[in-house]
């Protein structure tokens, strides 16, 4: 079998490849950021481990679930290429939690990781943000990436419908404006995130009434 100019077909396997995992709040994307970072080290693969922003403090990569393991902060200004050529042995994979925190311009190292070095990207993040908006390295992976997937792990709003949106709770109200990323339930600052469907993102509301 040959493609319309006569080539062999590539085999979907072969290669390095850029997956793009994307869901909202407790979707799993961090147990599942780990449980593959366990995988591929028992095969004997060598992979960094990479987050930003985590929950648990910087340097780390946690899930609600309880698992944790230290991992690479990833600061806006860091280069990814140069973090991964300055590593003391090759790299194989990497793992990047909270990648829609990403700079575009890591998105993109990511990608070049990928078609020069052969590495495989497995990233993880939301797609928006607490007005529903698109994160900017969010739409970068959905632009670049190879695969992606919306994970399956039901997350519900209140009502029992499924949760779409992560809603910013500012002193007990629904923020509309304010910064991109903020994170939560720090220093009792009065900001927590909250899963709701659509209609109860755009409602505000996060209950039920009375
Ligand atoms: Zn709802």
């Amino acid at each position: 079998m040959t493609d319309d100019r006569g080539r062999p077909p590539v085999s979907p396997a072969a290669g390095a490849a850029l997956r793009f995992f994307w869901g909202p709040m407790d979707c799993g994307k961090s147990t599942l950021a780990l449980q593959l970072d366990y995988n591929h080290a028992r095969q004997g693969r060598r992979g960094l481990v990479l987050s930003t922003f985590d929950r648990a403090g910087p340097a780390q990569l946690s899930s609600r679930i309880g698992l944790s393991r230290e991992a690479v902060e990833v600061t806006a200004e860091l280069d990814l290429r140069e973090l991964v050529a300055g590593q003391p042995a090759p790299v194989h994979y990497l793992i990047c939690d909270e990648a829609s925190f990403y700079t575009v311009a890591q998105v993109e190292q990511l990608a070049q990781l990928v078609d020069e070095a052969e590495i495989d990207v497995y990233a993880f993040g939301l797609a928006t943000d607490f007005r529903a908006r698109m994160f900017p390295g969010a739409q970068r992976l959905f632009e670049l990436a190879d695969e992606v997937s919306r994970l399956q792990v039901e997350v519900w709003c209140w009502c029992g419908r499924r949760g779409l949106h992560n809603a910013r709770i500012v002193d007990g109200v629904v923020a509309r404006e304010g910064a991109q990323v903020v994170i939560g339930d720090t220093d009792g600052d009065g900001v927590r995130y909250q899963v709701l469907c659509r209609r109860h993102h755009q409602r505000g509301q996060l209950g039920p009434a009375g």
